[in-house]
Protein backbone atom coordinates (compact mmCIF):
# COMPACT_ATOMS: atom_id res chain seq x y z
CA UNK A 1 0.00 0.00 0.00
CA UNK A 2 1.51 3.25 -1.32
CA UNK A 3 -0.11 6.98 -0.48
CA UNK A 4 -1.03 6.66 -4.29
CA UNK A 5 -3.60 4.30 -3.43
CA UNK A 6 -6.42 6.40 -1.53
CA UNK A 7 -8.67 7.29 -4.85
CA UNK A 8 -12.57 6.09 -4.50
CA UNK A 9 -14.57 7.22 -7.59
CA UNK A 10 -18.25 7.98 -7.63
CA UNK A 11 -20.42 4.83 -9.01
CA UNK A 12 -23.08 5.94 -11.45
CA UNK A 13 -26.27 3.83 -11.04
CA UNK A 14 -28.84 5.27 -12.74
CA UNK A 15 -29.55 4.21 -16.59
CA UNK A 16 -27.26 4.69 -19.40
CA UNK A 17 -26.57 4.17 -23.32
CA UNK A 18 -22.78 4.33 -24.17
CA UNK A 19 -21.89 5.63 -20.60
CA UNK A 20 -24.55 9.15 -21.34
CA UNK A 21 -27.00 9.14 -17.80
CA UNK A 22 -30.61 9.20 -19.71
CA UNK A 23 -33.32 11.26 -18.14
CA UNK A 24 -36.69 10.91 -19.87
CA UNK A 25 -39.26 13.68 -19.16
CA UNK A 26 -42.97 12.74 -18.59
CA UNK A 27 -43.66 16.60 -19.48
CA UNK A 28 -45.14 17.85 -23.15
CA UNK A 29 -41.27 18.73 -23.46
CA UNK A 30 -40.43 18.35 -26.99
CA UNK A 31 -36.48 18.80 -27.10
CA UNK A 32 -33.60 16.66 -26.68
CA UNK A 33 -30.55 18.17 -24.81
CA UNK A 34 -26.80 16.59 -23.73
CA UNK A 35 -25.04 18.16 -21.13
CA UNK A 36 -22.14 17.56 -18.82
CA UNK A 37 -22.55 17.65 -15.33
CA UNK A 38 -20.75 17.45 -12.97
CA UNK A 39 -18.33 15.35 -15.08
CA UNK A 40 -20.86 13.28 -16.23
CA UNK A 41 -22.93 13.40 -19.52
CA UNK A 42 -26.60 13.72 -19.28
CA UNK A 43 -28.98 13.82 -22.10
CA UNK A 44 -32.47 15.09 -21.74
CA UNK A 45 -35.75 13.56 -23.71
CA UNK A 46 -39.11 13.18 -23.92
CA UNK A 47 -40.83 10.12 -22.67
CA UNK A 48 -41.56 9.20 -26.02
CA UNK A 49 -38.17 9.06 -27.71
CA UNK A 50 -37.00 4.89 -28.13
CA UNK A 51 -33.59 3.43 -26.81
CA UNK A 52 -32.40 2.84 -30.82
CA UNK A 53 -33.08 6.93 -31.78
CA UNK A 54 -30.95 7.82 -28.38
CA UNK A 55 -27.99 5.43 -29.23
CA UNK A 56 -27.89 6.68 -33.07
CA UNK A 57 -27.71 10.44 -31.10
CA UNK A 58 -24.87 9.81 -28.93
CA UNK A 59 -22.82 7.94 -31.39
CA UNK A 60 -22.97 11.01 -33.53
CA UNK A 61 -22.12 12.95 -30.79
CA UNK A 62 -19.27 10.84 -29.22
CA UNK A 63 -16.75 13.46 -30.52
CA UNK A 64 -17.99 16.40 -27.91
CA UNK A 65 -19.05 13.96 -25.42
CA UNK A 66 -15.68 12.74 -25.43
CA UNK A 67 -13.95 15.99 -25.83
CA UNK A 68 -15.56 17.99 -23.57
CA UNK A 69 -15.38 14.98 -20.61
CA UNK A 70 -11.63 15.38 -20.91
CA UNK A 71 -11.86 18.89 -19.67
CA UNK A 72 -13.98 17.63 -16.75
CA UNK A 73 -12.78 15.81 -13.71
CA UNK A 74 -13.46 12.49 -11.69
CA UNK A 75 -14.84 13.22 -8.16
CA UNK A 76 -13.03 11.31 -5.77
CA UNK A 77 -15.10 10.87 -2.91
CA UNK A 78 -14.46 9.25 0.81
CA UNK A 79 -15.23 5.95 1.67
CA UNK A 80 -15.34 4.16 5.00
CA UNK A 81 -12.45 2.05 5.84
CA UNK A 82 -10.09 3.24 2.80
CA UNK A 83 -6.86 4.59 3.61
CA UNK A 84 -6.20 8.41 3.20
CA UNK A 85 -2.74 9.94 2.73
CA UNK A 86 -1.83 13.25 5.22
CA UNK A 87 1.88 14.13 5.10
CA UNK A 88 2.95 11.06 3.40
CA UNK A 89 1.43 8.65 5.99
CA UNK A 90 -1.76 6.69 5.39
CA UNK A 91 -4.93 7.47 7.96
CA UNK A 92 -7.41 4.90 7.83
CA UNK A 93 -11.10 6.43 7.63
CA UNK A 94 -13.50 5.71 9.96
CA UNK A 95 -17.41 6.45 9.54
CA UNK A 96 -19.31 7.31 13.28
CA UNK A 97 -22.45 8.10 13.10
CA UNK A 98 -23.23 11.20 14.72
CA UNK A 99 -25.80 14.10 14.92
CA UNK A 100 -23.48 16.57 15.22
CA UNK A 101 -20.34 16.56 12.90
CA UNK A 102 -16.63 16.33 13.70
CA UNK A 103 -13.62 14.75 12.55
CA UNK A 104 -10.50 13.73 14.78
CA UNK A 105 -7.35 11.90 14.61
CA UNK A 106 -6.16 8.95 16.80
CA UNK A 107 -3.13 7.29 15.89
CA UNK A 108 -3.06 6.06 12.40
CA UNK A 109 -7.49 6.88 11.95
CA UNK A 110 -9.52 9.86 10.99
CA UNK A 111 -12.63 9.53 12.68
CA UNK A 112 -15.52 11.00 11.12
CA UNK A 113 -18.83 12.03 12.83
CA UNK A 114 -21.77 12.85 10.87
CA UNK A 115 -25.31 11.50 10.03
CA UNK A 116 -24.55 9.33 6.40
CA UNK A 117 -21.74 8.10 4.98
CA UNK A 118 -21.34 10.28 2.02
CA UNK A 119 -21.59 13.56 3.55
CA UNK A 120 -17.91 12.32 5.34
CA UNK A 121 -16.07 14.05 2.89
CA UNK A 122 -17.53 17.45 3.57
CA UNK A 123 -16.97 17.30 7.05
CA UNK A 124 -13.46 15.85 6.63
CA UNK A 125 -12.49 18.41 4.16
CA UNK A 126 -13.84 21.10 6.78
CA UNK A 127 -11.27 20.25 9.42
CA UNK A 128 -8.33 19.38 6.73
CA UNK A 129 -8.16 22.56 4.72
CA UNK A 130 -7.38 24.72 8.13
CA UNK A 131 -4.87 21.83 9.13
CA UNK A 132 -3.52 22.34 5.82
CA UNK A 133 -3.12 26.44 5.62
CA UNK A 134 -1.97 26.47 9.11
CA UNK A 135 1.05 23.74 8.62
CA UNK A 136 2.09 25.76 4.92
CA UNK A 137 2.11 28.98 6.68
CA UNK A 138 4.43 27.69 9.21
CA UNK A 139 6.65 25.74 7.05
CA UNK A 140 6.75 28.75 4.22
CA UNK A 141 7.96 30.80 7.44
CA UNK A 142 10.63 28.59 8.37
CA UNK A 143 12.22 27.83 4.83
CA UNK A 144 11.81 31.49 3.77
CA UNK A 145 14.13 32.56 7.00
CA UNK A 146 16.43 29.62 6.84
CA UNK A 147 17.43 30.66 2.99
CA UNK A 148 17.03 34.13 3.44
CA UNK A 149 14.10 34.64 1.02
CA UNK A 150 11.79 37.05 1.90
CA UNK A 151 8.14 37.37 0.67
CA UNK A 152 5.54 39.79 1.10
CA UNK A 153 1.91 37.25 1.77
CA UNK A 154 1.17 34.17 1.87
CA UNK A 155 -2.47 32.52 0.27
CA UNK A 156 -3.45 29.18 0.83
CA UNK A 157 -6.23 28.10 -1.90
CA UNK A 158 -8.09 25.38 -3.71
CA UNK A 159 -6.40 25.07 -7.02
CA UNK A 160 -7.57 21.66 -9.62
CA UNK A 161 -4.30 22.83 -11.88
CA UNK A 162 -1.21 24.17 -10.40
CA UNK A 163 0.31 23.53 -6.67
CA UNK A 164 1.29 27.24 -6.04
CA UNK A 165 2.31 30.45 -7.88
CA UNK A 166 4.28 33.86 -7.05
CA UNK A 167 3.00 36.85 -8.08
CA UNK A 168 5.29 40.21 -9.21
CA UNK A 169 4.96 41.90 -5.81
CA UNK A 170 6.08 38.60 -4.12
CA UNK A 171 2.92 37.45 -2.93
CA UNK A 172 2.53 33.34 -2.80
CA UNK A 173 -0.03 31.10 -3.36
CA UNK A 174 -0.51 27.35 -1.93
CA UNK A 175 -2.69 24.40 -3.08
CA UNK A 176 -3.66 23.18 0.47
CA UNK A 177 -3.76 19.80 -1.41
CA UNK A 178 0.04 19.73 -0.49
CA UNK A 179 -0.62 18.59 2.56
CA UNK A 180 -1.91 15.02 0.87
CA UNK A 181 1.73 14.82 -0.07
CA UNK A 182 5.35 14.07 1.24
CA UNK A 183 7.16 16.18 3.23
CA UNK A 184 10.02 16.67 0.87
CA UNK A 185 7.56 17.40 -2.05
CA UNK A 186 5.88 20.29 0.08
CA UNK A 187 9.13 21.81 0.80
CA UNK A 188 10.24 21.71 -3.15
CA UNK A 189 6.93 23.67 -4.26
CA UNK A 190 7.29 26.02 -1.70
CA UNK A 191 11.23 26.15 -2.60
CA UNK A 192 10.13 26.91 -5.91
CA UNK A 193 8.04 29.93 -5.08
CA UNK A 194 9.58 31.21 -3.09
CA UNK A 195 12.88 31.30 -5.62
CA UNK A 196 10.50 33.08 -8.06
CA UNK A 197 10.52 36.30 -5.74
CA UNK A 198 14.42 36.66 -6.84
CA UNK A 199 13.65 34.95 -10.74
CA UNK A 200 10.51 35.04 -11.86
CA UNK A 201 10.76 32.62 -14.89
CA UNK A 202 11.99 30.00 -15.42
CA UNK A 203 15.15 30.32 -16.75
CA UNK A 204 18.68 28.00 -16.07
CA UNK A 205 19.18 30.74 -13.50
CA UNK A 206 15.88 29.52 -11.86
CA UNK A 207 17.00 26.20 -11.52
CA UNK A 208 20.19 27.16 -10.07
CA UNK A 209 18.81 28.98 -7.25
CA UNK A 210 16.31 26.12 -6.63
CA UNK A 211 18.96 23.42 -6.45
CA UNK A 212 21.11 25.51 -3.98
CA UNK A 213 17.64 25.35 -1.38
CA UNK A 214 17.09 21.99 -2.69
CA UNK A 215 19.33 19.28 -3.58
CA UNK A 216 16.76 16.79 -4.50
CA UNK A 217 14.68 18.94 -6.99
CA UNK A 218 15.07 17.06 -9.66
CA UNK A 219 13.59 13.81 -8.34
CA UNK A 220 11.09 15.90 -6.34
CA UNK A 221 9.78 17.64 -9.16
CA UNK A 222 9.52 14.31 -11.51
CA UNK A 223 7.73 12.73 -8.67
CA UNK A 224 5.02 15.55 -8.30
CA UNK A 225 4.72 15.60 -12.43
CA UNK A 226 4.45 12.30 -12.21
CA UNK A 227 1.97 11.60 -9.37
CA UNK A 228 0.68 15.14 -8.62
CA UNK A 229 -2.56 14.92 -10.51
CA UNK A 230 -3.42 11.78 -8.19
CA UNK A 231 -3.78 14.38 -5.59
CA UNK A 232 -4.83 17.65 -7.02
CA UNK A 233 -8.33 15.79 -7.97
CA UNK A 234 -9.25 15.57 -4.42
CA UNK A 235 -11.41 18.03 -3.07
ZN1 LIG B 1 7.41 28.17 -11.31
Amino acid sequence: MTILDFFVKKKNKSSAIYGVEIRRSSKRSRTISLKIKDGKPILSCPNFINDNYLRKLILKKKEWIDGNLKKKKEEIILKENQNFPILGKLYKIKFLYSESEKTENIDNEINIFCKKEYQMKEVFLKWLIPKSEKFLKKRISILSKRHKLSFKDIFVKNYRSRWGCCSSDSKIFLNWKLILMHKEIIDYVIIHELTHTLVPNHSKLFWLNVSKYDQNYKENRKWLSRNGTKFINFG
